[in-house]
C-alpha cells in the first residue's frame, strides 16, 4: 500500500538476526527485544507495530545487540513493518544522545520523531477536465473565457477553471454536458513549491553582506559549525541568514528554521517566499492533521526543502538536512517542559554536531549562554549594530512611577498619556505593553478579604471580563466570575486589583473614546487565525493604539508604529529568580525593539519602580555590551550557567506529605561528589499544580562535572518511585 511513496526500496540489504531491540513509546529505560517472524526484514531505524501487553503500539527497531540467550521462541513476535524509510543513523544518534542528556526514556524521544505510517494513506489523484475539441453549441461570452483557457489542452479542475475564467460553476458544468471535456486525473499538488536559492537577487549590504559572507564561507568547507548572529531589532538579521538558506539549498540540502512563535510565521512566510519564491512547509502543534501528514511526508522523503515550525520540528526526521536556523535563539518558548524537557535551542546545536553541517543562532538579544560561547569563539559571532536603512533605534526613558504617579484607579503615567495623544494626532501608531493577560491578576473580597485561588493550583485566579470568567493561568481551570463571595456571601464588593491588559484597555477608552483600539493577547477568541489578522491589521495601520502581551513583542514589523509604552517594566524582576535580569532585559528590548521600524522618529516609555536598576539602565542607555558584562560576571561568580551546570528535581504527589516526604529520601540518597551539591528540598516555585504537591531539588556542579552520571545515580540509590509519587528531572532549567 505505502510502498508507491517512496522511490527507493528501503530494505534492500535485510541483516540476518531473528531477535531484535524495539524502542517502544513509554517512559521504559531501554529498549525490549522482539523476535523477527520468518520472512520479515527488519535493520535499525524500522519503524514497526510490536504487541505491549493486550496492545499494538509503535516502535522503533534500534541499535544494540539483544541478549544472546533470549530465545527468540519465547519472544513476542513483530506485529508488523511499515513500509517508510527506516529513521537514519543520524537521527538514532540524535535521539539516543538527547534521552542520554536530558535523562528522558528513549522511547520518549524516539516517539516525537516517528508517526504511525499507517496514517499515510496516499494523496488521491485530482480530477481534472481536458478539452478535447469541438465548440459551444451557442457561445456566450463566458464561454468564451472559458474556452480561451483551455484551447491548449491543458487540463484545469472544475473549481480551477471556473476561477480562473472568472465565471460560476454552472457555466463550466454546461460545457462538460456538451461533450467538450474528458476527465483527467492529475497527480496530487506538492505540499509547497520548492523555492529557488536565486529566485532574487539577496538583499543585502554593507555589514549585512560581510556578515552573510562570513557565515556561507563558514558552510563552504562543509561540516559542523555554529554562528550567532547578534544585531539589534530591525538591523536585517533575517536578510542575512536568507543567504544561509540560499547556500544550503544551492548544496542541495534541506533546512529547518526554527521560530519561537506560530502566530509571528504568516508574514515571515512571506517574506521567505519573496526572496525564494516558495514558501517553507510550516510545522506546528496548530496544523490541521491532513497537513500534518502532508508535510511530515515531504520531508522524510525531500519533496519538502524548507521547515519553519515551532521546537517541536526538531525532531522531524528529515532526509538530508543541511542547515538550521534557530530565530530568537534566546526566547524561553524552545524549553518544552513537559514528558522530555529539552531546549530545542541547544538539541539544534547538537543535531548539527551530529549531522556534521552548519547551526545558525539568531538574536538581538542573545542568552547570556549564548553570549559567552559567542566571546569565547565556540560560536563563530557576527556583529550587526545598527538598524537597517533609515530606521533608527527609537529614543527611550524611564518614567519614574513615584514622581507621575497615575490618577486613582488608573495604571497609566500622565506622561505616557500625554505621548499617547501626541502620536495618535500625528496618525501615527502606540504600543502599550503589559505582560499579563486578562482584566486583573486578583480578585478579593473587600469585606472579609477572601481572595479567589484556583481550587487545584496554588496560584490566583485571574479575572477576564470580556468572557465574565476567572481563570487559573496554571491549569486553565475556569469558572463565571462570581457576584457574591463565597465566604461571606456579601454582593458587590469584590474588587480587581491590578491590572491586565483588558483593564489597560478599558482606560485607554476612557481617555481616548474615538481611537481605534486593539487588544492582542494569546487568549484572543478565534485563536491563531484571529491573531493573524489583528496583525496584519495592525501592520496596514488599521488600529491607532494596540493594547498587548508579549505575542506583539516578537518579529513583527509596524511600520506606522512610533511609540511603545511598556505599562509595568518591573514586572519580570519580582520573582527571585537569577535569570530574571537577563529574561526582564531581553522582554523590553524585544517590545521597544517594535518602534520606528521605517524611519519615522520612534519613543519608547517605560513605566518603572526602581529607575536605578541595572536593567532599566542598560535598556535606556542602549549599552547591552555592559549589561551583558556584569551579567556574565555575575554568574561566572556564582558558578551559574554557563560557568557551572544545574539540574532540578521535582518531586510530585497527591498529597505534600508524599512528595516532601520522597524529596528528602531521594535528598538522602544523593551520593558525595566534590564539585556537586545538592539544594533543598523546598517547596517548588509553583508548589501546587493540578492537584499535585511539588518539591523541587536543585543540583548544581562546576562545569565539567558529570552532571547526568551524578544524576543516574542519586535516582538509582534513592526511594522507590511508589504510589502518586512522580519524579521529574530538569537538566539545564529555564529558572533556579
Ligand atoms: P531583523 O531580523 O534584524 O529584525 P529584518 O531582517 O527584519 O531585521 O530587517 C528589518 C527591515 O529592513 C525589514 O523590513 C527588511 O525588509 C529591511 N531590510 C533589511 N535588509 C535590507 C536590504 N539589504 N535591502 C532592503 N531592505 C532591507
Ligand atoms: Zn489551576
Amino acid at each position: 500500500l505505502f510502498g508507491a511513496l517512496f522511490d527507493a526500496p528501503p530494505l534492500a540489504r535485510p541483516p540476518l538476526v531473528s531477535v531484535v531491540s524495539v524502542l517502544v513509546p513509554l517512559p521504559v529505560p531501554e529498549a525490549y527485544s522482539y523476535a523477527v517472524p520468518d520472512g520479515m526484514a527488519v535493520m535499525p531505524g524500522s519503524v514497526v507495530q510490536v504487541p505491549l501487553g493486550p496492545r499494538q503500539v509503535i516502535g522503533v527497531v534500534w541499535d544494540g545487540e539483544p541478549d544472546p540467550r533470549l530465545d527468540p521462541k519465547k519472544l513476542r513476535p513483530i506485529t508488523q513493518v511499515f513500509d517508510c524509510p527506516p529513521l537514519t543513523d543520524e537521527m538514532r544518534s540524535f535521539i539516543d544522545w538527547v534521552a542520554g542528556y536530558t535523562l528522558s526514556p528513549p522511547g520518549l524521544v524516539a516517539r516525537m520523531a516517528v508517526r504511525a505510517p499507517a496514517a499515510l494513506e496516499p494523496e488521491p489523484m485530482v480530477e481534472a477536465l481536458r478539452y478535447r475539441g469541438g465548440e459551444p453549441e451557442r457561445m456566450t461570452p463566458a464561454r468564451a473565457r472559458v474556452m480561451d483557457l483551455v484551447r491548449d489542452e491543458v487540463p484545469f479542475t472544475r473549481s480551477g477553471l471556473s476561477h480562473a475564467a472568472g465565471v460560476s460553476i454552472s457555466v463550466i458544468d454546461g460545457l462538460v454536458k456538451q461533450g467538450l471535456f474528458e476527465t483527467v486525473f492529475l497527480p496530487p499538488p506538492p505540499v509547497v513549491a520548492r523555492p529557488d536559492p536565486d529566485y532574487t537577487a539577496p538583499r543585502i549590504e554593507g555589514p549585512q553582506k560581510q556578515a552573510a559572507s562570513e557565515i556561507v564561507e563558514a558552510m563552504q568547507g562543509g561540516g559542523f559549525s555554529a554562528s550567532l548572529i547578534d544585531g539589534v531589532t530591525g538591523s536585517g538579521k533575517t536578510e542575512v541568514y536568507f543567504e544561509a538558506i540560499a547556500q544550503a539549498l544551492r548544496q542541495g540540502r534541506q533546512v529547518l528554521i526554527l521560530l519561537p512563535e506560530i502566530a509571528l510565521t504568516a508574514s515571515f512566510l512571506e517574506r521567505f517566499q519573496d526572496r525564494f519564491g516558495a514558501k517553507p512547509a510550516e510545522w506546528h502543534s496548530d496544523l490541521a492533521p491532513r497537513m500534518r501528514e502532508k508535510v511530515w511526508r515531504g520531508v522524510v522523503t525531500g519533496e519538502v526543502r524548507v521547515v519553519a515550525g515551532a521546537r517541536s520540528a526538531l525532531f522531524l526526521p528529515f532526509e538530508e538536512l543541511g542547515l538550521i536556523i534557530v530565530d530568537e535563539e534566546h526566547d524561553s518558548a524552545y524549553k518544552q517542559e513537559d514528558r522530555v524537557f529539552y531546549n530545542a535551542r541547544d538539541m539544534a546545536v547538537v543535531r548539527a554536531r551530529i549531522g556534521q553541517f552548519p547551526v545558525v543562532l539568531v538574536s538581538a538579544t542573545p542568552s547570556v549562554e549564548s553570549q559567552v560561547n559567542g566571546q569565547s569563539g565556540r560560536y563563530h559571532l557576527v556583529h550587526l549594530p545598527t538598524r537597517f536603512g533609515e530606521a533608527a533605534m527609537p529614543d527611550l526613558h524611564l518614567i519614574d512611577m513615584r514622581r507621575h504617579p497615575p490618577e486613582r484607579g488608573g495604571f497609566l503615567s500622565p506622561v505616557m498619556l500625554r505621548a499617547v495623544k501626541k502620536t495618535i494626532e500625528k496618525g501615527q501608531q502606540a504600543l502599550l505593553f503589559l505582560n499579563r493577560r486578562g482584566y486583573a491578576p486578583l480578585t478579593l473580597c473587600r469585606v472579609c478579604g477572601h481572595r479567589f485561588q484556583c481550587p487545584q493550583c496554588s496560584s490566583w485566579l485571574v479575572e477576564h471580563r470580556f468572557k465574565g470568567q476567572i481563570q487559573c493561568h496554571q491549569c486553565g481551570y475556569a469558572e463565571k466570575t462570581p457576584e457574591a463571595c463565597p465566604e461571606c456571601g456579601t454582593f458587590d464588593h469584590l474588587v480587581a486589583c491590578g491590572p491586565g491588559v483588558e483593564r489597560i484597555a478599558e482606560e485607554v477608552e476612557k481617555h481616548f473614546p474615538e481611537a481605534r483600539t486593539i487588544v492582542m493577547s494569546s487568549d484572543l477568541l478565534g485563536g491563531v487565525k484571529r491573531m493573524r489578522l489583528e496583525l496584519e491589521a495592525i501592520a496596514k495601520g488599521e488600529a491607532d493604539i494596540v493594547i498587548g502581551t508579549q505575542l506583539v513583542a516578537k518579529g513583527h514589523n509596524f511600520p506606522l508604529m512610533t511609540l511603545v509604552g511598556i505599562i509595568d517594566a518591573d514586572l519580570g524582576l519580582a520573582n527571585g529568580d537569577p535569570r530574571a535580569a537577563e529574561r526582564t532585559f531581553q522582554l523590553l528590548s524585544q517590545v521597544t525593539g517594535r518602534a520606528g521600524r521605517t524611519g519615522l522618529k520612534s519613543h519608547g516609555l517605560l513605566q518603572t519602580y526602581q529607575p536605578q536598576h541595572p536593567v532599566m539602565q542598560a535598556i535606556v542607555s542602549g549599552d547591552a555590551s555592559a549589561f551583558y558584562e556584569r551579567e556574565i560576571g555575575e554568574r561566572e561568580k556564582a558558578l551559574l550557567p554557563p560557568f557551572g551546570r544545574l539540574a532540578s528535581i521535582i518531586v510530585s504527589a497527591d498529597t505534600r506529605l508524599d512528595a516532601e516526604t520522597h524529596a528528602r529520601a531521594l535528598r538522602a540518597a544523593a551520593p558525595k561528589v566534590s564539585g556537586i551539591t545538592v539544594l533543598g528540598p523546598a517547596e517548588a516555585p509553583l508548589a501546587l499544580v493540578r492537584g499535585r504537591h511539588r518539591f523541587r531539588l536543585l543540583v548544581h556542579g562546576r562545569r565539567n562535572s558529570d552532571m547526568q552520571g551524578y544524576l543516574r545515580s542519586m535516582l538509582a540509590n534513592g526511594p522507590k518511585v511508589r504510589g502518586t509519587v512522580h519524579v521529574q528531572l530538569d537538566v539545564d532549567p529555564q529558572s533556579f
